[in-house]
Parts: structure tokens; sequence; C-alpha cells
């Protein structure tokens, strides 16, 4: 049985990554070689579609095992070992909320159960649950009849119960209005304190404010690990804005990669990131942490 509060903790939780693949039974290599030493913080990982997000945060979830390479959590092999992480992870999937008839209370006593809880700690700990994530007045709804982001936060919730030193989220605000993202966001900001939060993601704006550091993941491959600074900074001098019309549009796509566009009465505003100017009317910007992104992503393919 867990108890909530265990003192036998390392102080400063550390998950390195050392040389992590995964190849799927098809053959096909989602995960090539990755290398990552991850603190506590808010840890944005972020990357397009098909990156190998989920790959990479089922194998950090001990739900899979890498095919080559090993992930250590404060030195421990967890595929030697996984319960040494299991007992301090919190996880919220991406699939999440079959159980829509339970009300949240019920839901989050039986995951207490399932994890293992002691019963005198369980009940106490699902209300301080409850309001840590400003649901304690909810309790008694059911999931069924909750919106997509009330269920979220019960699924934080369930993935606090056991006090979590790392806690793994799974593009958390798919299927959430832009409220309900923002609410999201600052409620994951709060509950990161000493922890180690994982938040996986392929919007800019999920980890733009909160995140000590980003991983950006492009076709299985680390493309950048460091502070949101650093990649703004790589940007610099790459971003370039000028107004153009609806005809040229499809031109500029195809040649370079456009991180915004806006219609204009004069036309269409476009920012583009490129080495050089793409327009001779183009202006060289100050990089968004969007446009950085966009940049990375450019410079990925170029050097893939
Ligand atoms: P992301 O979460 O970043 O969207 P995924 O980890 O889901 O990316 O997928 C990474 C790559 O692995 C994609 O090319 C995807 O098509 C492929 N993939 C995912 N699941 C499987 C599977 N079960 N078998 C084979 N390939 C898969």
């Amino acid at each position: 049985m867990l108890d909530v509060i265990d003192n036998t903790r390392s102080c400063t939780p550390w998950l390195s990554l050392d040389a992590v693949t995964f190849r799927y039974a098809n053959g096909h290599e989602a995960i090539s070689g990755i290398d990552l030493n991850l603190r506590p913080g808010i840890v944005g990982l972020l990357g397009p579609n098909g990156a190998g997000k989920s790959t990479l945060m089922r194998m950090l979830a001990t739900l899979t095992v890498p095919t080559a390479g090993s992930i250590g959590w404060n030195g421990v092999d967890i595929a030697a070992r996984p319960d040494a992480l299991r007992r301090d992870l919190g996880y919220l999937p991406q699939e999440f909320g079959v159980y829509t008839a339970l009300s949240a209370r019920e839901f989050l006593r039986y995951m207490a159960a399932v994890k293992g809880l002691q019963h005198k700690h369980a009940a106490a700990r699902v209300e301080e649950c409850l309001h840590l994530v400003g649901l304690s007045d909810r309790a008694n709804d059911r999931l069924g009849s909750m919106s997509g982001g009330m269920r979220q936060r019960v699924g934080i919730a369930q993935a606090l119960l056991n006090d979590p030193t790392l806690v793994i989220v799974d593009e958390p605000t798919v299927g959430l209005d832009p409220e309900e993202r923002m609410r999201f966001r600052n409620l994951l900001t709060d509950l990161a304190g000493e922890r180690l939060v994982v938040l996986s993601t392929h919007i800019v704006s999920d980890v733009e404010a909160s995140a000590a550091t980003l991983a950006l993941l492009a076709k299985g491959r680390l493309q950048f690990h460091d502070t949101p600074e650093v990649l703004i900074q790589r940007a610099q001098g790459r971003v370039w804005e000028w107004t153009t019309t609806a005809a040229h549009l499809g031109e500029v796509r195809s040649r370079h990669r456009v991180s915004a566009s806006q219609r204009r009465p004069d036309g269409i505003r476009l920012r583009v990131v490129a080495d050089r100017a793409p327009s001779a009317d183009a202006e060289a910007v100050v990089p968004t942490l969007e446009d950085a992104y966009v940049n990375a992503l450019d410079l990925a393919e170029v050097s893939a």
C-alpha cells in the first residue's frame, strides 16, 4: 500500500533518457536515439502530429519499453525497475473519461483504490485533490455531464492522488475551447511546484507562459532542448513580415514556412521564416515563440 507522504524520496527528482529509440512492430522507427535530462518544472514536449510525442510519453509512463537505449528515474533504470517510477508518477493519457456514470468523487475514490492508496488516507486525499483542481463544489457531478475542461481537471486530480513528483500529461488541451485551455494551463502552472511535469502538445501557446524548458521533436528526433528564450534567439533575423496578395499566397507557402497570416484591407500580411528576405519589401521582425517553433521545424527539415 502506498502512503501519501513518502519521506524517502530524493529532493530533486530527475529523468534521464539515454539514446532512447522505439521501433514499432511494423519496422517504423517512431523515436530515434533521444538523449535528454529533465529536472523539476514544466517541460513542454512540442512537435507536430506524428512527431513521436505519444510514443515517447508512453515510454516515460512505463507503458512500453524502449527498443533500444534506456530511461532512468533518479538514476534507476525503469525498464528493469518500473515500480521505482510508477510510485512517483501521475499520468493523464490522451484518452480518458470512460467512466461517464460515476461522479467525480466516486471516480477519484475508485482510482485511489486502484493506485493502492491506504484506505485511511484515501477519502481525505480525494477531497484535497478535488480542491486542488477547483472542483470541490462539483464533486457529485457525473463525469458524463461535465464539459471537456472539467473532465480534464478530474483527470489531473486523479493524476495527483499519490502526490506524484513526476506528472505526465499527453496533449491535455485537445478538444477544449480557448477559455478552458487557458484555465487548464493555469492549473498546471499552479500545481507544478517542485514536480517535474512533462506536457506534450502541438500548440505553442499551451506551453508558452509556463514551460521552463522546451523539448522539440520532429520525425522522432530531438531537435532542441533548452529554454524558450534560447529557441527565440535562434530565430533572430530569420522572421520576416510583408503584405502580399491572395494570388501569391500559394507560391509563398510552397517556398517558405508561414508562421502567421492575417487578411487586411490592403492584402494578406504574412510572417515567414527564411534565412534571407523572401521579398524586396519584407522587413525583419522580432520573433515570437510561435515563429521560433516554426523556424526550428524549418531548420530540422533542412538538416534531415
Ligand atoms: P504524436 O503523438 O507526436 O502525434 P505518435 O507517437 O502518435 O506521434 O506517432 C509517431 C509515429 O509513429 C507516427 O508516424 C505514427 O504514424 C507512428 N505510429 C504510431 N503508432 C503506431 C503503431 N502502433 N504502429 C506503427 N506506427 C505507429
